[in-house]
């Protein structure tokens, strides 16, 4: 049996951090989770959460918690965005069917709010405005262990692994969430669609038990004289109007449909997008007594609509080799929790970025592209090496 207690320190309240917490505290550890934030608020917007990631909240029994709170779209569509033609439609209604658990779209701060319910009843303690500015420098002596979960610039990650901040993708993300009732009917939707056009996709679905749409239209260009701080905020608006009219700028040549969605979202904050390549090694992902989980370890281009999927599944194998690992360290414990997680991770990453680049393509691409997804479409947009993933 470890000599270490089995206290664990995880620095970060977000998705990943919860998440981990709520894992780590099944598994019979002691947790405590270290926030920065005066309080965990509704930052954020909508994620598409796919059957992987249901399967393991089902297991957590959170699902009857996140059906008040979530959607069920009924298909994802692939969209053209010059001509709005649907290119290729995939199912989701019956993604519980095919692989046991369903798709679903929430918004992040309900996801938020459901793992925060849980880890509170399991007895974590969750400390606000507690910021963690670096890790002992005696880690071997230290007697806890350590989650990093504080997210895509996180500092610790930075002080452990040495290899700096992330990169700027060139990627800008406007988003909106906008009541459906507001909405004139042809914009109602029950869907997720992704339009894609040349350096430019747009992608939409119902959140809220459906009352909400969230809009989110991905544009290629960089941020002048934006400093590193704002760089940081998921808020980042010059003023909702002003930032409105940029993005009609990049949407030019959109169809119709796209031109008045935009329009009639009035609340857009700009986010410019940062990432990581993927991940090379498990050492990425633990060392000694430290793990890193979620965004700090991982972070990726939303174009798999699977960042905060994937902050989940490493939370499920954590909590797994806590338990099945009980007679060993914890070192022993977080080096088969990266070995476990490190190439799934990566494998997700580069299919995020190809993602990108295959909806953002121009010229005589955005035909090939089309023919693909009208032939192969169905094929094409159903994963089963994704929302089939089941821990080894
Ligand atoms: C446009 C867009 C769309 C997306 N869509 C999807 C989707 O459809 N599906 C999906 O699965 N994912 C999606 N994602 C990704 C997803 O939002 C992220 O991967 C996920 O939220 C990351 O969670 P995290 O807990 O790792 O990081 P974060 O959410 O960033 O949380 C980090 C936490 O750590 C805290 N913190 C930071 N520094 C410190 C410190 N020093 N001490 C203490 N606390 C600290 C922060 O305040 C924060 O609460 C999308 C992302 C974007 C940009």
């Amino acid at each position: 049996m470890s000599t270490m207690s089995e206290r664990v320190l995880i620095v970060g309240g977000g998705i990943a951090g919860l998440a981990s917490g709520l894992a780590l505290a099944r598994a019979d550890a002691f947790v405590q989770i270290l926030e920065r934030a005066p309080a965990l608020t509704e930052v954020g917007a909508g994620v598409q959460l796919g059957p992987n990631v249901t399967r393991i909240l089902n297991a957590w029994g959170l699902l009857p918690a996140i059906q008040k709170v979530a959607f069920y779209p009924g298909n994802l569509c692939a969209r053209n965005a010059k001509s709005g033609e649907i290119l290729a439609t995939l199912p989701l209604s019956n993604m519980a069917a095919r692989y046991g658990a369903p798709y679903i779209t929430i918004h992040r701060a309900d996801l938020q709010n459901v793992l925060l319910e849980k880890v509170q009843a399991l007895g974590v303690d969750v400390q606000c405005d507690s910021p963690v500015h670096e890790l002992p420098t005696d880690l071997h002596k230290t007697t806890e262990a350590y989650v990093i979960a504080d997210g895509v610039w996180s500092n610790l990650r930075q002080q452990l692994l040495g290899d700096g901040p992330p990169r700027m993708t060139g990627h800008l993300a406007y988003r909106a969430l906008v009541a459906q009732a507001d909405l004139p009917a042809h914009l109602r939707t029950q869907d997720v669609s992704v339009w894609m056009g040349p350096n430019v996709h747009v992608v939409q679905y119902p959140v809220r038990g459906g009352e909400w749409l969230n809009v989110v239209c991905l544009t290629e260009g960089q941020l002048q004289g934006i400093s590193s701080q704002e760089l940081q905020d998921w808020n980042l608006s010059k003023t909702p109007l002003d930032t409105r009219a940029d993005l009609q700028s990049a949407l030019k040549g959109t169809c119709a449909y796209l031109q008045s969605l935009i329009a009639a979202c009035s609340n857009w904050r700009l986010w410019p997008l940062c990432d990581r390549p993927p991940m090379q090694s498990a050492a990425q992902h633990a060392q000694g007594s430290v793990a890193l989980v979620g965004d700090a370890a991982h972070p990726m281009r939303p174009y798999l609509a699977q960042g905060a999927g994937m902050a989940i599944e490493d939370a499920a194998e954590l909590g797994h080799q806590w338990t099945a690992l009980a007679n060993q360290d914890v070192g022993q414990r977080f080096a088969a929790f990266a070995h476990a997680r490190w190439q799934r991770n990566a494998r997700v990453q580069a299919r995020a970025i190809r993602n990108g680049e295959i909806f953002h393509v121009t010229g005589p691409m955005q035909w090939a592209r089309d023919v693909g997804l009208r032939t192969l479409g169905e094929r094409l947009m159903d994963m089963p090496w994704l929302y089939g993933y089941e821990r080894q």
